[in-house]
């Protein structure tokens, strides 16, 4: 099938790749005229494992074509695929101003029927936005093709995104026109083998479906970090209390870690996007707002430890970073805890020297040159002369430190965890202190 996929990012440029590599020839069209130079030269802008063969090779066979002309996206399918940014307006409701663009667009292009299939984030309602939008450039054209808008939301995580796109958990298709149906069903048929796994619903249960997945696994994570905040409290031990839940099949082990709350560009634009939905319509969200309001207070959580320990004098203190990425596998830092800890410590008055496997050039393009960032070339490097060591991602390399060179290289020999990486006993054997979430602190 030919498709055309508006929106080269997370989403439209992991999904062209995976469909072009069934078979399908896909065009992607997006309106960074960088990115496209970049993706047609074969460089890949953001890092995803596996996406970078994906792409190099679908683009040499000519099935996965990258260009800035919309016009030449939209003649070229009669599938086009919406996937640009939908990021928080200032209220935090979803802006919608590039769905919508994109919709004006290929109102003004289209010259026969079109399935727009929305994979964006958008508000239950959005469907119709679009539909309204495409008629009335259509009419505004005198022109009268059919069209369908189908949501088709996505779940793919960062970090794995090639492997969830490849296969995927479910494929929702937010429809009640039965050639649209169709259509989806043809074009995901090559990811439907194993068992079924498209689940199809109207239009305004596809889009709330997104937002309630998302909604759910913030909630479980701030939940667990409450959990934290009372063992930390009690003198109990989170990471015993997670096991010991955990094992209940009705509870599961799966996303109940404790940490520095949830970041990236998903799951806190979705929350509060969807505290705005209930308000617009006058429900008072009372779960969502208190899955919000601990999230932000678990964000600054290690920094309060770090002062604590300092008595509040960080001026001239160099802290070791271990991570920069929301969390391990991207180099994405859009909301990214790191960053609320980078703040924190540089308005107290301390230097930081961070380390993250792909994420520094990100770090570095967000904070440009400063004195009190140092991007080091490795872990270890990152810890020479510094004071104390905060880790924020739980990247795999970070798993398994020297401690006995953790504790000669830092100066006072304190480790801050904000991802429960460590036995503390094991730690504190080394003759290093430990602090870690929602257990207690050693020695
Ligand atoms: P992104 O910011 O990485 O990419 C969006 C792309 O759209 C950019 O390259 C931008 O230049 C392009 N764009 C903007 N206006 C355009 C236009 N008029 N025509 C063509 N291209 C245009 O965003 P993303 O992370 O891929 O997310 C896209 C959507 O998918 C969002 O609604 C997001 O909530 C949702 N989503 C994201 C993820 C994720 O993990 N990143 C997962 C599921 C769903």
């Amino acid at each position: 099938m030919k498709v055309t996929v508006f929106g080269t990012g997370y989403v439209g440029l992991v999904q062209g790749a995976v469909l072009a590599d069934v078979g399908h020839q896909v065009l992607c069209v997006d309106v960074d005229a960088a990115k496209v130079a970049a993706l047609q030269a074969g460089q890949i802008p953001i890092h995803e494992p596996g996406l970078d063969k994906l792409v190099t090779s679908n683009h040499a066979n000519g099935r996965l074509r990258f260009t800035t002309d919309a016009a030449q996206g939209v003649a070229h399918s009669e599938v086009i695929f919406l996937a640009v940014g939908t990021p928080p307006d200032e209220d935090g409701s979803a802006d919608l101003q590039y769905v919508l663009a994109v919709a004006r667009t290929i109102a003004q292009h289209m010259d026969g029927p079109r399935i727009v299939i929305n994979k964006s984030t958008v508000p239950v309602g959005t469907a119709d936005k679009v539909r309204a939008v495409i008629a009335e450039g259509l009419a505004a054209r005198g022109a009268s093709h059919g069209f369908d808008v189908v949501s088709n939301p996505e779940f793919l995580k960062e970090g794995a995104a090639v492997a969830d796109c490849q296969r995927p958990d479910r494929i929702i298709i937010g429809t009640s026109n039965p050639a649209s149906e169709a259509r989806l069903r043809e074009l995901y048929a090559p990811f439907n083998r194993n068992h079924d796994k498209i689940v199809v619903m109207d239009v305004k249960s596809a889009e709330l479906t997104k937002y309630a997945a998302n909604a759910m696994l913030a909630t479980k994570i701030s939940f667990m970090n409450e959990i934290a905040n009372l063992a930390e409290r009690l003198g109990a031990n989170v990471e015993a209390v997670r096991r010991g839940i955990g094992s209940d099949p009705r509870i599961g082990y799966h996303f109940i870690y404790p940490g520095v709350g949830y970041g990236g560009s998903c799951f806190p634009k979705d929350v509060k996007a969807l505290v705005r939905t209930a308000e617009e319509i006058g429900f008072d969200p009372l779960l969502l707002n208190a899955v919000e309001a601990r999230n932000e207070a678990q964000r600054n959580v290690l920094f309060e430890r770090i002062s604590a320990f300092y008595d509040g004098q960080l001026q001239g203190k160099t802290i070791a970073l271990w991570g920069l990425a929301f969390k391990p596998n991207t180099d994405d830092m859009r909301e990214a805890p790191s960053r609320n800890l980078l703040e924190s410590l540089w308005a107290a008055g301390a230097r930081v020297q961070a380390y993250d496997p792909v994420a520094m050039q990100e770090a570095q393009r967000i904070y440009g040159q400063r004195n009190d960032l140092v991007l080091a070339a490795d872990p270890e490097a990152c810890l020479q002369g510094a004071d104390c060591l905060a880790i924020v991602t739980e990247w795999q390399i970070f798993r398994a430190p020297d401690f006995g060179q953790l504790a000669q290289s830092l100066r006072d020999r304190m480790v801050f965890d904000g991802r429960n990486l460590y036995d503390p006993a094991l730690v504190a054997g080394y003759g290093l202190g430990y602090v870690s979430i929602g257990r207690q602190p050693v020695p």
